[in-house]
This record gives structure tokens, C-alpha cells and sequence, in this order.
């Protein structure tokens, strides 16, 4: 006999549900009898050690390790190597699901072979098919996948048979956030909305107080524990604990033991949620762009629930309170919630199936008693990206993201375009499109899913019309098929790696020919600490400043940091080292008056006689103390042939920028909570050569 279970697959823990023998969804403890299993291998042992037990070598700084790879699902350039084997995150995921498998055969008494398993609504389409081909690996038949939100959703359903309410899901785990807005009723749960981001999770948080403490340790010894990576992930352990401490009580010890040095810290909970501030709050616009996507207002729900592990930070619940006015529904459990979704998910697909005339939900299997379960019994979910081609702008100018089923529809969703292909005589008869994944007009801000290929187009014509139908499954997967429109015969069509230089996407459609090596870059970061800048704004610069990070091609460019207020320093050289950049940044306090004019010549006197690109990206939110002193020293600056991008936020003046910029592009005022975008967006245009700030 064969079962099916459902799977939560996390990031930093795993659970798994059956249904028992009643037909109520239950979480089936593994063998060392704990609902939950953390994600991670142990490559020490043979065969390798998955769990509880890895997670103890982990935390001793083994560093045979593999955990937190779920992020990495469908990246083909990830790869780690244990005993000369390479693993990639589909065959890591798929250890990990052999032994939720094994683990749950041993407490079921039976076969598992299928299973729904769970994805985070942010997920794209790689990522989902490396979901599917991991369980696959396993050994399971994969009976379908389910956003985790919707699956947490599901299982509150079932707890509250006949609801009718309008829910916010607010899913916070290890690496990822999801916020989905869905309405439950009793018969069908609907999925209005969703938004999230998948580099946002308790990870951020840990590393928050890892770099405090790195920089407290380093300060104190002359020992970086950035620079060494058993020491930091010691202090990444440590800062993980300290972070659960904190969720019982107001303030925690922590004692760092690294190499001879010992060392131990006080962090209170207040210090930890204000240093954490800008995590919540982006938190607050995903969500905010979610209930805008629904149509709705925060007056609109009825209900409001957690999930994940993180939600566990009181810190959580009360900005989840204040911004909701209404308290986090009780009595779900925040780890097993989405792992009840994804069993309840697999029951409904057994009782779809066409042949099975059994009512809704009833347990197949021909020992157990049937059980029909209350709650809804219909999903219609939606997609977190809109899908899309790249096409040429209606004026030719430019290659633009042609989207093609929007985001937040309800899926399964389709949509077609039409081209048109030059067919010369027959010696044309392919054509290439490209699948983007995302809502920014250009192309580089998304996605790109693949090259799609068809071929075997007929020459009925000088020109002949191609339609290209995009569509995303129940399970969030793209499928994608071309037809010729006279023939009305269906392409053949094969997929090609995408080409790793996509540049030209940037460019014009003529002259979009290859270039080689782009230029080394230098460049400085110059942030206002003027006293105006205290509190949010800064808060905004310094999570602004890492998104730019993020966004650097760090193989050929280095980054500097300068801060000024009346005071000038220079928080780091030019590096290529993110990490330490992140901690200057961290480092950041305002205070007293804005001396720009001192801050242009101390990044002038770096990037003097350096043979690279070099910028200096500045920010300010208002006019300097000599406002033309700056300007001279901003003009010296670029007669040097720095290029000089200038963002003004709070005060600044955009006539004053302009003075200030290289370009008209390069002078941006950007609103609050618009730094993290722009500055993202500065970062990929000089990456991309400057080109549209018209820079080089
Ligand atoms: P999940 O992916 O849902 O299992 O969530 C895992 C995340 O929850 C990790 O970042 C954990 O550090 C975090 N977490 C678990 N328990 C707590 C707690 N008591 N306080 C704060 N964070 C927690």
C-alpha cells in the first residue's frame, strides 16, 4: 500500500503531514521523533547525515556542510563540492526529501510515494521546476506544488470550516518573505494577491547582529571574524541564538570564543529591533504593495495570520498589530501550518481525479475509513511575476519587457503575442524568444527564463505571422508554444541556454554586437550623517546602500564609503569586499551639519590617477553648508573625468543636484521609500556602463 503526504520544504527547517487514519491532517514526526527537520546535510558520514544531526556539525564549524540552499533552487551557477561530488540545489533538496521519505515511511508503517510539496509564492519558474526535479531525485511522484502561503491559508480553512473572511498571510521564514492576500470561504479559497521577497528572512536578522558583534570583537582584539569563515560562522550561530533569546526576554548575553580571545556582549531587544528597523519595514511595503495589487485596504481584512519561523520575534507581531489594527489570529502553529496546507492540497488533487467519483477529500486507500474533510474545497491562486518577451519598443529605440500574463491573475493563465518573421525565401525559418520573468519595463530588471526556440516555419510568405502562447499551470510552471497563424501548424520548439553576456539587452536593438570585458569600476558611496538624517531616513540610506551592493559586480568593481556630515571620514577604502562595506554601512550615525565640499575632495584624492571607470554616487537631503563650494569641488571632480551621480532625498533640491551631476541622468530625487529602488537601479545602470545616465 502508498501514501501521499505533504511536504514543507524550508529553507532552514522541513515538515511533513499525513492524513491519519480519522482523514484529519496530522505532522508526522521524523526518527528522532521532532516535527520538524532542519534542511541541512552533513557530508562527514556515509551515506551523508541530514537534520538534527548535521545542524550539531554545522554548529561545532564543520565545514562539510550544506544548508540554506533552497534560495539557490533552478541557479545553475550554484554548485558545492563534498568527496569530489557536485551538488547543486535540486540534488541537495533532493537528499533532504529522500529523508523526510524515509523518516516518514518508518513512522507511517507504509510506502510514501507521492506528495504535494510546498514553494514560496515568490518562487519563478526555475525554481519551481527544481522543486518538481527534486522530488522527482527523492523518488516521489510530485502530485503538484502550492505556494506556502496558500497552503497556510488552506489549513486555517479547514480549522474554520464556513468562514467567509478576507485574510493577509504574513509568512516570514529563514530566507524568505511572502505576504498574500486571499479571501476563504466555504467552498473556495482565493488567492488575491501576492508580493515578497526571497532574500528577506531570519537570516537578515542573524546577520545583523553577527556584523555588531564582528565589528565589537574586531574593535577589541585586532581579530576580524569577517575575515576568517570558521570564526564567522561561529558568530552567526551565536547571533541566530541570541536572536531566539531575544524573542523570550528583553535583553541577552553573548560570549564569543574565537581562537584565544574571549569576549562577551549584552544586547538588549530594543537595541536588536531598532538596528533591525529597515527588515520590518520593507516588510510593511511588500505588504502594502500586495493589499494595493488586491484592491484592498487594511480595513478590508477580517484576519490576519503568521507563519514561519521568524514570526516568533515579538517584534513581528506587534508591527503586524500596529499596522493591521487587529491582533494576529491565535492557535496556529506557525511551523506546521504550511505542511497541513500541502497534505490537505494532496487530498483534493486524489479526489479530483475524474474517475474517482468519491466525494471531495475523502482518504483513498482501500483499510482506512473515509472521512470527508469540511473546509474549502476549491484553490484559485495567482503568480507573485508577471511573464512576458522581450520585444523592441513600439519606436524601435529600445528592447522592453512586452508583459504577457500579468501578475496576480488567477492561474492557470494564458495569454499570446503575435510576431512577425521575415521568412527570406525559406532560408529563415526560426526565431529565437526570450521569456522574461518580472514588471519592469527593461528587460535586465528581470528575469530571463530562456531562449526559446522554433523552428520548422514554413515560407508561405515574404512575411509570416508567428503566435507565441505563454501560460503559467496550477503549479505556477511556464509552458510556452508557438503556432505559424496561416497554417495553423504548431512549431517545433527547444529551449537554449541563455548567453551569460546580456548587455545588449541595455542597448539599442542596431548595434547590439558583443562587447568584451567591461571596464574596472571605482567607486564612492558619499552618504549625508547630517543631524537631519537621523532616525528613518538613514535607516532608509543604509538598507538603500546594501541593496546597491548587492547590485555590484564586485569581479571588477570596488566600492568605497565616505560619510559627512560637519564631520568627513572615510568608513572604507575602495574594496571589493561586500561584507566589510556592509559593516561600514551598519556603522553609520547621524549628527551635526553637511560638509560636502570636504566629502567630493577626500573621494577626488582616492580616485585621482586611477586607469578605471570611476564615480562617485552621492546622497543628500538638503543644501550642503557651502553650497557652491560644493559644486566647484564637484566640477574639479569631473574635469578629472569622475562621473559624478547625485540623489537628493528629505530637503534637497533638484536644480542643486543637476549643479552637482555629471548628467540630467544623473541627478534623482527620490522620495522616501523610494532610496532601496533607485539606488538598485543606479547600480545596475553603471554596471551595464553607464549608459543610460549618459555617463560614459
Ligand atoms: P522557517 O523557515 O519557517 O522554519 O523559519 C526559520 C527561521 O525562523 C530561522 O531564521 C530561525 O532563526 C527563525 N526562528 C525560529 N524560532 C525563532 C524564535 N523563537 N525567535 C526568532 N526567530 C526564530
Amino acid at each position: 500500500m502508498s501514501a501521499f503526504v505533504g511536504i514543507d520544504l524550508g529553507t532552514t527547517n522541513s515538515v511533513v503531514a499525513r492524513r491519519n487514519e480519522y482523514g484529519r491532517p496530522e505532522v508526522v514526526p521524523n526518527r528522532d521523533g521532532a516535527p520538524i527537520t532542519p534542511s541541512v546535510i552533513y557530508f562527514g558520514t556515509d551515506p551523508p547525515s541530514v537534520g538534527q544531526e548535521a545542524k550539531e556539525y554545522a554548529r561545532l564549524g564543520d565545514d562539510q556542510i550544506a544548508s540554506f540552499f533552497k534560495p539557490q533552487m533552478g541557479n545553475p551557477l550554484f554548485s558545492l563540492r563534498f568527496g569530489g561530488k557536485d551538488y547543486g540545489a535540486t540534488e541537495l533538496s533532493a537528499l533532504v526529501l529522500a529523508r523526510l521519505k524515509a523518516d516518514a515511511e518508518a513512522a507511517m508503517g507504509e510506502e510514501v510515494d507521492r506528495a504535494v510539496i510546498t514553494v514560496p509564492a515568490y518562487f519563478a519558474d526555475a525554481q519551481r521546476k527544481a522543486t518538481i526535479e527534486a522530488g522527482r531525485l527523492a523518488g516521489l511522484e510530485v502530485m503538484g506544488i502550492i505556494n506556502e502561503p496558500t497552503a497556510a491559508a488552506l489549513a486555517y480553512g479547514l480549522q474554520n470550516a464556513g468562514a467567509d473572511e478576507t485574510v493577509l498571510i504574513y509568512d516570514l521564514g529563514g530566507g524568505t518573505f511572502d505576504v498574500t492576500v486571499a479571501r476563504i470561504t466555504a467552498e473556495e479559497i482565493t488567492v488575491r494577491a501576492t508580493a515578497g521577497d526571497h532574500d528577506l528572512g531570519g537570516k537578515n536578522w542573524d546577520d545583523r547582529i553577527a556584523t555588531l558583534l564582528a565589528e565589537r570583537f574586531a574593535a577589541e582584539t585586532g581579530f576580524d571574524p569577517l575575515d576568517e569563515p570558521v570564526a564567522l560562522n561561529e558568530v552567526l550561530v551565536r547571533s541566530e541564538q541570541a536572536k531566539w533569546q531575544l524573542s523570550e526576554r528583553s535583553s541577552t548575553r553573548v560570549t564569543l570564543q574565537l581562537g584565544t580571545e574571549r569576549r562577551s556582549y549584552e544586547l538588549t531587544r530594543e537595541e536588536f529591533e531598532g538596528m533591525t528597523f529597515p527588515l520590518m519595514d520593507r516588510t510593511r511595503k511588500l505588504t502594502e504593495e500586495a493589499l494595493e495589487e488586491a484592491g484592498l485596504r487594511w480595513k478590508d481584512l477580517t484576519g490576519v495570520l503568521l507563519v514561519g519561523g521568524s514570526t516568533r520575534m515579538p517584534m513581528v507581531r506587534r508591527f503586524v498589530t500596529e499596522m493591521s489594527g487587529q491582533q494576529p489570529r491565535a492557535g496556529v502553529n506557525v511551523d506546521e501550518v504550511v505542511a497541513l496546507g500541502a497534505v490537505i492540497r494532496a487530498a483534493m488533487l486524489v479526489g479530483e481525479q475524474p474517475e474517482d467519483a468519491r466525494p471531495r477529500f475523502t482518504l483513498a486507500g482501500a483499510t482506512s475509513p473515509r472521512f470527508t474533510l469540511p473546509g474549502p474545497s476549491r484553490i484559485s491562486d495567482v503568480m507573485s511575476h508577471s511573464l512576458g518577451t522581450v520585444a523592441v519598443s513600439p519606436d524601435g529605440s529600445a528592447y522592453v519587457n512586452d508583459v504577457v500574463v500579468r501578475r496576480n491573475v488567477a492561474i492557470p493563465a494564458r495569454g499570446t503575442r503575435s510576431y512577425r518573421l521575415a521568412t527570406h525565401g525559406g532560408r529563415n525559418d526560426r526565431m529565437e524568444v526570450y521569456l522574461t520573468q518580472g514588471e519592469s519595463a527593461a528587460p535586465l530588471d528581470c528575469t530571463i527564463l530562456g531562449k526559446y526556440v522554433f523552428t520548422g516555419i514554413e515560407a508561405t510568405d515574404a512575411e509570416v505571422d508567428v503566435d507565441v502562447s505563454l501560460s503559467y499551470d496550477q503549479d505556477g510552471v511556464v509552458q510556452v508554444s508557438g503556432m505559424q497563424r496561416d497554417t495553423g501548424h504548431r512549431l517545433a520548439m527547444h529551449v537554449e541556454p541563455v548567453p551569460d553576456d546580456l548587455s545588449w539587452l541595455g542597448r539599442p536593438p542596431e548595434g547590439g554586437a558583443v562587447e568584451g570585458e567591461p571596464a574596472p569600476i571605482t567607486l564612492f558611496l558619499l552618504i549625508d550623517v547630517s543631524s537631519s538624517m537621523a532616525g528613518e531616513p538613514l535607516a532608509e540610506a543604509q538598507e538603500a546602500a546594501r541593496a546597491f551592493l548587492d547590485r555590484c559586480d564586485f569581479t571588477h568593481t570596488e566600492v568605497g564609503l565616505i560619510s559627512f556630515s560637519d564631520q568627513v571620514e572615510l568608513q572604507s577604502d575602495a574594496t571589493d569586499n561586500a561584507r566589510r562595506l556592509i559593516a561600514a554601512i551598519n556603522r553609520l550615525d547621524a549628527d551635526g551639519t553637511t560638509n560636502l565640499t570636504d566629502a567630493i575632495a577626500l573621494a577626488r584624492s582616492h580616485l585621482t590617477e586611477l586607469d578605471r571607470t570611476r564615480y562617485i554616487v552621492l546622497l543628500t537631503d538638503g543644501y550642503p553648508d557651502s553650497a557652491d563650494s560644493a559644486v566647484e569641488e564637484a566640477d574639479a571632480a569631473k574635469r578629472e573625468g569622475v562621473e559624478i551621480v547625485a540623489i537628493g532625498t528629505g530637503e534637497a533640491d533638484l536644480d542643486y543636484l543637476r549643479r552637482l551631476s555629471s548628467t540630467e541622468e544623473g541627478s534623482i530625487f527620490a522620495r522616501r521609500g523610494e532610496l532601496v529602488q533607485t539606488f538598485g537601479h543606479i547600480a545596475r545602470v553603471i554596471a551595464e556602463g553607464g549608459r543610460a545616465l549618459r555617463l560614459t
